[in-house]
């Protein structure tokens, strides 16, 4: 009889698209999915049709253009403070999603276990579970989301083989300190384990906050793939853009699995991108940080009003909110209830917790333009 393979079984499709279906059906303003529906930087924009009119519209070298990994290892040294070789260590990748597949596909085994720290990305957790590795959990503290090194101690065992670290986090918004990554990096250099991070919300800080790199800390560069991309920051998701950053040992094969999957990413966009990383000044750093900002406090202080308290994000663009009291069993009920009567979509809590913990959390995307957002934040202040 044929059948899907056991692998599927475990692979549901993500409850992030699943409200995004929802939302569509009802004509509701989809605050679920982290689409970034915010204004592309023209100079990205009018880089893509000039590369599409030159003809950079053929497969480019496995890992990526050439300038684009310049690029990258560019800024990687201007803003994380690395060095990495644009010729051995980088992979430019379908989203920083695909380059977190193939580093899982190069580096992983059947039966490796990966510590989240949870709320976690679902992405995460399903990409483990595609390449049949097992997740194990340290559950962050609200509302502040922190952790204890013994939390962290007490989900190592024999089999563990990485720990991935979200930074600013998806969906809590929590920005890891320094002395958070110090005790990362002890317990992965004690352990000899792989450090995945995904900074793809690197830009996106707040009340003066400062990203750090977990692969910047000393001794870290061996074992961390940093996975990162432009989708966000360049409100591209749809471009996907991506890469991971390696010692030459995983990148090769990170390399060769993202040509195995993808060939290569879309040509003309990695050049729009490099131009991008290149030539955007600080200022465009500066300005999208303090427009999040204003973004974050708006629909914050809708949640407060709607009672439904708010766990003020420090960084990315998501925030959880308490939904206690709003009718329903579970964190789907309760969000499908929301989208029914104020016709805002959000993702159920369940989404980014193993056990029952986000039952009554949702989340909130505000990656949107402002006369949206303003329209959503009047919904939900209007809910009774
Ligand atoms: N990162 C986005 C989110 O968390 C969505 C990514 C996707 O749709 N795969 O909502």
């Amino acid at each position: 009889m044929l059948s899907l393979s056991d692998r599927a079984a475990r692979i549901v499709q993500a409850e992030i698209r699943n409200m995004s279906i929802e939302c569509e059906k009802v004509g509701g303003i989809n605050l679920a999915q982290g689409v970034s529906d915010t204004e592309v930087p023209p100079l990205v924009r009018r880089a893509a049709q000039v590369a599409i009119d030159e003809g950079v519209n053929s497969y480019t070298r496995y890992d990526g253009l050439r300038e684009l990994r310049e690029a990258i290892a560019r800024k990687l040294r201007r803003h994380c403070g690395i060095e990495a070789d644009p010729e051995s260590e980088i992979t430019v990748s379908a989203g920083s999603t695909g380059a977190f597949y193939c580093a899982c596909l190069a580096l992983l085994n059947p039966g490796d276990e990966v510590i989240l720290f949870e709320p976690y990305y679902g992405y995460h957790l399903n990409t483990l579970l595609a390449v049949e590795a097992v997740p194990s959990y340290v559950t962050l503290r609200a509302p502040d989301w922190t952790f204890a090194p013994e939390d962290l101690e007490r989900a190592i065992s024999p089999r563990t083989r990485g720990i991935m670290v979200c930074t600013p986090a998806n969906p809590s918004g929590k920005v890891f300190s320094r002395s958070e990554l110090e005790a990362v990096a002890d317990a992965a250099g004690r352990h000899d384990l792989f450090v995945f991070t995904d900074e793809i919300y690197e830009h996106f800080l707040y009340d003066g906050r400062r990203h750090v790199s977990p692969g910047s800390l000393p001794g870290m560069a061996e074992r961390t793939i940093i996975i990162s991309g432009l989708s966000k920051t360049f409100s591209i998701t749809g471009w996907r853009i991506g890469y991971a950053v390696s010692r030459p040992r995983w990148a090769k094969m990170i390399g060769y699995l993202n040509d195995l999957v993808y060939v290569c990413a879309p040509a003309p966009l990695q050049r729009a991108v490099a131009v991008g990383l290149d030539e955007l000044p600080p200022g465009f750093y500066d300005e999208l940080r303090s427009k999040y900002q204003r973004k974050r406090d708006r629909i914050c202080a809708a949640l407060k009003r709607a009672g439904l308290p708010p766990c003020v994000p420090e960084g990315a663009y998501y925030v959880l909110a308490d939904v206690s009291r709003l009718p329903g069993e579970t964190s789907k009920e309760k969000a499908m209830n929301l989208l029914r009567k104020a016709r805002v979509a959000s993702v159920p809590g369940e989404a980014f917790f193993h056990g029952s913990a986000g039952e009554s959390i949702v989340r909130f995307c505000f990656s949107k333009q402002d006369g949206e957002l303003e329209e959503a934040c009047r919904r939900l202040e209007g809910l009774d």
